[in-house]
């Protein structure tokens, strides 16, 4: 099986390929479609068969549950059996938007499509043509982000074609998405991971909001709430490792550890930014967006961790992004790509 591709923007929706495609989830297939984090393999959430065929696409571990994607609020009170105090207010405030809740299931929720819990992972996209197809679909649409489990997530329907084409029915192409990192997961009071609705938002909006410390502690001592949060993720196919110093002292260490591995005969991608792409003196240099606009480096991460791959190279050095806002996830995601590889360039140095 091939999936057949279509495209449409927000603005200009194609209603009868989103009927064809909510026909397609209702008789239990898989469609890919884009939401404003990053695109989604949908498959119906009730429909156990479905979920086993997601996680047999991405070769995803079965425990490691799905989110349920809705696109009306009232739909919430069928798949959750109680919305605490806390959820209500965070989904009033974040909703349609990239936002994930934890909540208790309703009994109409399978266990495959949450890997045997008893809670299930909820959110409302506010990309339009994600909500027109979880409508068409019957209101409740499973869906992971939709890579094959371990590579970096999509950020635009090539990506998906590439690891999932031969693998599902249908891929609404709706162009690049917007934010390019995977929505804020919160169990209230706890972020279980971090997103573009970073801590300081869900703080100002609830107070005591704090991070699940499974994702603080990187040792195996404590183990992240979230069950997909444990897995080596979003990993480009070279070794990366973050260099962490002043910037000066990071283009140097860069620019000395890239010099070093060609000497050996290996092919180096540098993951730089618009202030200092040009001071690499060797390898192929990507800048992946602007410290100024911390959104467009969450926007180009995946991107560039998917151009190392197809440029083959055996080295990745990568700065370091603490950026104000978004640098929890940022990090969060670029730690993980890098199995927690980090380089203290000022101790390289010695
Ligand atoms: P993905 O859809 O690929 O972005 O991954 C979904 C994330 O949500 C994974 O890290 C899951 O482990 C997490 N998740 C989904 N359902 C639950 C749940 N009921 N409790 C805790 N984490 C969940
Ligand atoms: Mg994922």
């Amino acid at each position: 099986m091939r999936a057949q591709i279509v495209a449409m923007t927000s603005e200009n929706l194609d209603m009868d390929a989103i009927k064809r495609a909510g026909d397609i989830l209702k008789a239990g297939g898989l469609v890919a479609f884009p939401t404003e984090t990053v695109y989604g393999l949908g498959g119906n959430a009730l429909d156990p068969q479905a979920s086993m065929k997601i996680y047999a696409a991405k070769g995803r571990p079965s425990d490691n549950p799905l989110i349920v994607h809705i696109a009306e609020i009232d739909q919430l009170a069928k798949i959750a059996t109680e919305i605490p105090q806390g959820a209500k207010i965070l989904a009033e405030k974040y909703w349609p938007g990239p936002l994930t809740m934890i909540l208790p299931k309703a009994d109409i929720v399978p266990k495959e499509t949450t890997g045997g819990l008893d809670s299930v992972a909820v959110r409302f996209p506010s990309d339009r043509i994600a909500q027109e197809l979880i409508k068409a679909a019957g209101g409740f649409v499973a869906a992971p982000s939709a890579n094959t489990s371990g590579r970096p997530s999509p950020t635009m329907a090539e990506h998906v074609e590439e690891d999932l084409g031969d693998a599902i029915d249908m891929i609404i192409d709706g162009g690049q998405v917007g934010i390019g990192l995977e929505s804020t997961i919160v169990d209230v009071p706890v972020v279980l991971r971090p997103g573009y609705i970073s801590l300081e938002m869900l703080k100002e909006t609830l107070g005591d909001v704090r991070m699940d410390r499974g994702l603080l502690i990187t040792d195996n001592s404590v183990h992240p709430k979230a069950p997909g949060m444990k897995y080596r993720h979003y990993a480009p196919k070279a070794d990366l490792s973050i260099v962490e110093g002043t910037e000066e002292q990071v283009i140097d260490c860069i620019n000395r550890l890239s010099a070093d591995a060609e000497k050996k005969g290996l092919k180096v991608g540098v993951i730089a930014t618009n202030e200092t792409k040009d001071r690499y003196a060797h390898a192929d240099v990507f800048s992946i967006g602007s410290r100024e606009e911390e959104e467009t480096i969450a926007h180009h991460l995946y991107e560039v961790l998917r151009n190392f791959d197809d440029d083959r190279v055996d080295l990745i050095y990568s700065e370091a992004f603490y950026t104000p806002r978004m640098g929890q996830a940022i990090m969060n995601r670029l730690l993980k790509a890098a199995g927690h590889k980090i380089i203290n360039a000022q101790e390289e140095k010695k």
